[in-house]
């Protein structure tokens, strides 16, 4: 929810209380700086004790309910029958309308089985957007991922509502050219991740619908920013309509749904779900193979009581937009300052365009990885590089230069205050008035897949030393 003030403002207004706090604390820059060096300048390989504020990821960081915790107390444990899946069944059935869910372990869990089970050597995966995780376990099935986003997504600078909508044209036009049969599935991801956490319209998935039926494809649709997604739809698109209403519709024009149930129902597992029965069946032979017996699939049986509830939580009006509302604020407040940041506000987090704070830094040198290094340095809040890092070298090892060089820096929901995200703002000031002194990175060790999780890299020519030695000359040397 919003609030309008008497001066004309608005501010995001939280429709809960904070009942229980944990302690966070702001070391000087020196640890800091020791720290950043320790994790090879990945802001993944950090320690959680060396972190002010993490902004990290929305994954698994979101504050639960009341209800959520009390809804843990009842769990039963057992391993197959277990009462807690029939419940999370029944939340899955009223809210998105599917009669068969397969709990797993998390999001990728989900993308692992739907890649063995449905995508098959040389088949095209068409996608509005990838996930990086989604990528890489379609890439190890055989399978070709196509990216047929408009040509609008990747700009930084945007006023249009649905960045994250598939690109109609290009897909007609790549379904004739490569053959319905040679087409393992489409997947709609609500709220692209990785471009901002941009939505798509329900009028861009009802065409996907209709290609899908005319050339018998199916629609696989990634849920785990769906209460975003269709809080923006309410927003942008059907103000006359509740979100819980647009999420149902949306789900009557899917195939195949999986979520991350670590975002929007804040607890730690995933899940698969479905109508059709034959889709189900060719599932299910995997689920005890890599996640655990079908009614817990790897999670424990208190998350899947938390998830039950948190399902139906999340699309409710006050939550659904909660969390976007937060990363408005953050992102205007960015605006406002003159920073450069990713727009329209997307769901989960604000992105900050990489491209125009460090333009110094060419792409073969890492400029996202180098500034959520720096950005650490000097405020000691962990952001994640979604750039060139977060991109795999091509079969020839050659590297990718990223469509989008970004910092993202995720708001877990119900987390973080206003105070918080202005001290965030301020040190990003601080830092592009000295971003000529931040430079790039090299590899010190890197991974041959998903690099940017446990790859090491250092800084070309200590620039570190010096932008801790211009903030400590402005902060004193105990800053923090
Ligand atoms: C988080 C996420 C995933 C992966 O889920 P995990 O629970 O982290 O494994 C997949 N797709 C999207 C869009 C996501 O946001």
């Amino acid at each position: 929810m919003q609030i309008t003030l008497s001066s004309g403002k608005t501010i995001p207004m939280e429709m809960h209380k904070v009942r229980i706090v944990q302690q966070t604390w702001l070391h000087p820059i020196d640890r800091r700086h020791r720290a950043m060096q320790e994790a090879g300048f990945n802001t993944f390989l950090l320690r959680s004790r060396d972190i002010f504020l993490d902004m990290l990821t929305d994954s698994g960081t979101n504050a639960m309910s009341d209800n959520q915790l009390a809804a843990m107390m009842v769990s039963d444990d057992a391993y197959a029958g277990s009462e807690s899946f029939f419940k999370l069944a029944d939340a899955v059935k009223e809210m998105l309308g599917f009669a068969l869910t397969i709990p797993v372990h998390q999001g990728r869990a989900a993308e692992h089985l739907i890649a063995k089970t449905f995508v098959k050597p040389g088949q095209a995966c068409i996608m509005n957007y990838h996930f990086t995780t989604t990528k890489a376990h379609f890439e190890m099935a055989g399978g070709v991922v196509l990216e047929l986003y408009q040509d609008e997504a990747l700009k930084t600078q945007s006023d249009n509502p649905f960045k994250g909508d598939i690109d109609l044209d290009k897909l007609t036009k790549t379904i004739d050219e490569l053959g319905a049969e040679n087409v393992a599935f489409i997947r709609m991801e609500a709220t692209t991740n990785l471009i901002g956490g941009q939505p798509f319209s329900m009028r861009n998935l009802q065409a996907v619908r209709e290609i899908c039926n005319q050339h018998n494809i199916m629609l696989v649709f990634d849920g785990s920013l769906l209460m975003e997604n269709a809080f923006f739809i309410q927003q942008r698109e059907q103000p006359e309509r509740n979100v819980a209403d647009i999420a149902r519709e949306m789900m009557t024009m899917v195939d195949l749904y999986y979520m991350s149930a670590r975002k929007g129902p804040a607890v730690r597992g995933g899940m698969i779900a479905m109508n059709d029965q034959a889709l189900f069946d060719r599932l299910l032979p995997l689920v005890p193979l890599f996640e655990g017996f079908s009614t817990y699939g790897g999670m424990s049986t208190k998350e899947i009581e938390a998830m039950a509830v948190g399902l139906r939580e999340m699309l409710s009006g006050d939550i659904a937009g909660s969390g976007a509302e937060m990363v408005a604020f953050f992102v205007r407040r960015m605006v406002e300052e003159n920073l450069p940041v990713v727009t329209p506000a997307g769901g989960l987090a604000c992105h900050v365009d990489v491209s125009r704070f460090l333009p110094h830094i060419p792409q073969t040198e890492y400029p996202a990885g180098a500034l959520a290094a720096a950005f650490f340095l000097v405020s000691g809040v962990r952001g994640m590089e979604r750039g060139t890092i977060s991109t795999d070298r091509d079969i020839d090892g050659n590297d990718v230069p990223a469509g989008v060089e970004l910092m993202r820096l995720a708001l877990p929901r119900r987390v973080y205050t206003m105070s918080h995200i202005e001290y965030a703002v301020d040190r990003l000031k601080w830092l592009f008035e000295h971003r000529e002194l931040v430079r790039g990175l090299t590899w010190i060790s890197e991974p041959p897949v998903l690099r940017f999780f446990f790859g090491r890299l250092a800084p070309i020519g200590q620039w570190d030393v010096q932008l801790r030695k211009a903030f400590c000359t402005e902060f004193g040397d105990d800053a923090m």
